[in-house]
């Protein structure tokens, strides 16, 4: 496996959020990671990413074990995280937020290429380039932070919520997007409280309650299931 979190506990003070999860994503594959508001989804997303820190069990990715570096080392790694609530910087430009996704990289051919297969995948980027990130849809703000995770070569994108408050058109133009990206070899684990949608798009799905993965299934598999179905997907 690609990413592999063994026994994984974190810890907000005294009350444990992670009560010792395993998760396993492969290469190629698209992971979705649901279940309830402070089921822990967001936890597992920022201490894989290293914003926040673990108090036991382990994170490796591609054999190396992230959980021993710095949130800008675990970036390097090619491991990049998409935050909720999008965090573009609104007094900077389109392409300004997007060259600071690129902060990891040196080679400005590369970067072009990688700019220039964003704005295919996001034409309205390319038409916005020079307006402010504070002047975008929420849509748009959310293809900006999704483009600007981009901009860094991610292997893995870890996604929280991308869908947050989106029309349900542009949800699926969004989770459209994702599949091509996927396509293009980026692996993908996507956090959702939109838990139909997201194993639509997904191979595999993890369900956590309280902190801890209750069930693990093929995405098929988990939209059949009819406890998931009443609990998670609307009866
Ligand atoms: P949501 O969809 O609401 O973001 P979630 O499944 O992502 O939910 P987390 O945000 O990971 O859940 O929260 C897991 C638990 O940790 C919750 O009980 C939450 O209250 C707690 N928690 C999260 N962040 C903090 C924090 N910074 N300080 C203290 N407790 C926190």
């Amino acid at each position: 496996m690609l990413l592999e979190i063994r026994d994984l506990r974190v810890k907000y003070g005294n009350v444990e959020a992670l009560h010792g999860i395993n998760l396993s994503v492969g290469e190629g594959e698209i992971v979705a990671i649901l279940g309830a508001n402070g089921a822990g989804k967001s936890t597992t997303l920022m201490a894989v990413s290293r914003i926040v820190k673990s108090s036991a069990g382990s994170i490796e990715f591609g054999g190396r074990a992230l959980h021993r570096l710095k949130p800008h080392d675990v970036v390097r790694e090619g491991v990049i995280q998409v935050p909720e609530g999008r965090r573009i910087f609104n007094t900077l430009t389109v392409e300004e937020n997007l060259s600071l996704g690129a902060f990891v990289r040196t080679d400005a051919t590369r970067i072009a290429k990688t700019r220039e297969w964003i704005y295919e995948l996001f034409p309205i980027l390319r038409e916005r380039r020079d307006q402010l990130g504070g002047t975008l849809s929420g849509g748009e703000q959310q293809m900006l932070a999704i483009a600007r995770g981009l901009m860094a070569e991610p292997k893995i994108l870890l996604l929280d919520e991308p869908s947050l408050g989106l029309a349900p058109l542009l949800v699926k133009a969004i989770f459209r997007t994702l599949v091509t990206i996927n396509r293009a070899g980026v692996t993908i684990v996507l956090v959702e409280q939109n838990a139909k949608a997201a194993l639509k798009l997904a191979n595999r799905g993890y369900i956590l309650e309280v902190g801890n993965v209750v069930l693990e299934d093929s995405a098929e598999a988990l939209l059949a299931n009819p406890e998931v179905r009443k609990a998670y997907l609307g009866g």
